[in-house]
This record gives C-alpha cells, structure tokens and sequence, in this order.
C-alpha cells in the first residue's frame, strides 16, 4: 500500500508533494501491469475523455445557477481526480517535471496576459 494511503494525515495539498501524487498513480499503473497501455497518446485521450466527464456536472445548468451541493461537488471532486490521474500518468511517462514545467508555463501566462492589459476583462489583449 502507498505511503499516502497509510498515513490519513498526511492526505492534504499541504502536505503532499506533486512527487507522492506521480507516485501514488505509478504504483496504481505498475500494480496492474498497465505500463504497456498508459502510452502517451492513450493518456492524452483518457484525459480529455475525463475532461468531458467533468464538464457533464456542468450541462443543462439553468443560467446563472452556479449551485454545487455535497452530492455533486463530490462527483465534481472525483472527476477532478481522474483528470489529474491521467495527467500525472502522462507526466510519469514522458518524464515532465509538472512543478517547473507549471512554473514555466504560468511566466509564458504572465507575459501573454499583462495584468495592466487584462485586469477585470476576459478578452484577449490585442497584440
Ligand atoms: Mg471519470
């Protein structure tokens, strides 16, 4: 059994790292034998397949209900984490470090929307 699921109190964001959550799904994958199907063209589909489950919590929502009750916002939690299954799965296979690769990205952001040209507004600032 994984460290994370012997130890309740360290089940936090706080106090797991990105490292025991690759982990944690390797051990899932390796316990099955299932390298062979976690190819990273499989896992970028699976990620988007449980992408649209997530979002299907969200269709037919009448407009303007943004009402998430205990029920729903635990399927919500559960697809959330299928996403980032599959996404720490492809991470592990391709070897990203997601923390740097996620710090990178973020500066990419920071550049491509300056605060001072998208504050308040979602539109994309004009180049
Ligand atoms: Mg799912």
């Amino acid at each position: 059994m994984h460290q994370l699921q012997k130890d309740s109190n360290r089940q936090s964001d706080e106090t797991t790292s990105v490292s025991e959550l690759k982990e944690l799904v390797s051990e899932f994958v390796s316990e099955r034998n299932w390298e062979k199907f976690h190819t990273p063209r499989n896992l970028a589909v699976s990620v988007t397949l449980e992408a649209a489950e997530l979002l299907e919590h969200f269709q037919w929502a009448p407009p303007g209900d943004e009402t998430i009750d205990d029920h729903r916002h635990q399927q919500i939690s559960e697809e959330l984490s299928d996403v980032m299954a599959y996404l720490l799965s492809l991470a592990n296979v391709l070897k990203i470090d997601v923390a740097s690769s996620m710090r990178a990205k973020m500066q990419k952001n920071r550049k491509k929307y300056p605060v001072e040209a998208t504050l308040g507004t979602w539109k994309k600032p004009t180049e």
